[in-house]
């Protein structure tokens, strides 16, 4: 899979990609990643790549130009899925990473100071992503989050030890909570059936904590989670008991839930 950034700021990007997991995925060429400084495209003496708005008010725009002529040295013939991240657009997920992870090559377009020039984006843009409500100064750090989530769904770039197959999002819920040894930190146990080496007992287990966390953290996600009628009896009971615990009544005297 190959990246292109388009950026003011090459450096960050080269620097932050060529470490750890996805660093060892370019070393052994499951990915490629260039940045391209659209500075470079600058029609000016003094590579000035943005001017005042139309309009007036507050802060400088990228101008059209250098943008489109850095997106054409990277685009060619073909028309490349570009990628503006923009706080305006489509917000990031798991589901989108993995449909991004389909393509072979992906543009991103990083925007500085109040944004880019709505003409060029008209032309080249074909998506606007936004990895959550509120304002950067500049697209890399998103660039970044976006295309080390979709780097991990190439295939071979995890290696089996870090698969992703049961992570959060995999399966709709967050993931259950994990340990290491020691057995005893702090006083604090690993829950013994952890210990059983039963693996049914071990599946059953991670199965209901993913559901209790998500019911914790993320309630939002379990409908679409495609729980079974007896896993929503489940999430039935311990609202019940969370409920009988924040008032107080609860009948178990305080016990864990699980
Ligand atoms: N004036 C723009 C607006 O109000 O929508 C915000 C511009 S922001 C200061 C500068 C650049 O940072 C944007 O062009 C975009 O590339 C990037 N950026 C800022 N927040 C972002 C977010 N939440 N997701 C993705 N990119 C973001």
């Amino acid at each position: 899979m190959h990246f292109s950034v388009l950026t003011l700021f090459p450096e960050m990007i080269l620097h932050t990609m060529n470490t750890s997991i996805i660093g060892r995925a370019v070393e052994r060429k499951l990915l490629s990643i260039e940045a391209v400084n659209i500075r470079d495209f600058a029609f000016n003496k003094h590579q000035k790549v943005d001017d005042y708005t139309y309009g007036g008010g507050a802060g400088m725009l990228m101008q059209a130009e250098p943008v489109y002529l850095a997106w054409a040295s990277v685009a060619g013939e073909r028309k490349p899925r570009t990628i503006y991240l923009t706080p305006q657009g489509k917000r990031f997920d798991q589901k989108m990473a993995k449909e991004l992870a389909l393509e072979e090559d992906l543009v991103f377009l990083c925007g500085h100071y109040e944004g880019i020039d709505e003409r060029v984006l008209e032309e080249i843009v074909t998506d606007q992503v936004s990895i959550g409500d509120y304002v950067l100064t500049g697209g890399e750090l998103a660039a970044m989050v976006m295309m080390d989530c979709i780097a991990r769904m190439v295939p071979g770039v995890l290696s089996n030890s870090e698969s992703g197959e049961t992570e959060s999002f995999s399966d709709g819920l967050l993931e259950y909570p994990q340990y290491s040894r020691p057995e005893v930190w702090h006083d604090k146990s690993v829950p013994p059936v952890l210990l059983s080496g039963h693996h049914a007992n071990v599946a059953a287990w991670r199965r209901e904590q993913s559901i209790l966390r998500t019911l914790k953290w993320r309630p939002d996600l379990l409908r679409t989670a495609g729980l079974t009628n007896k896993e929503w009896a489940l999430i039935r009971e311990w609202k019940k008991k969370m409920k009988e615990s924040e008032e107080g009544t609860d009948s178990s005297g305080g016990e864990e839930m699980v």
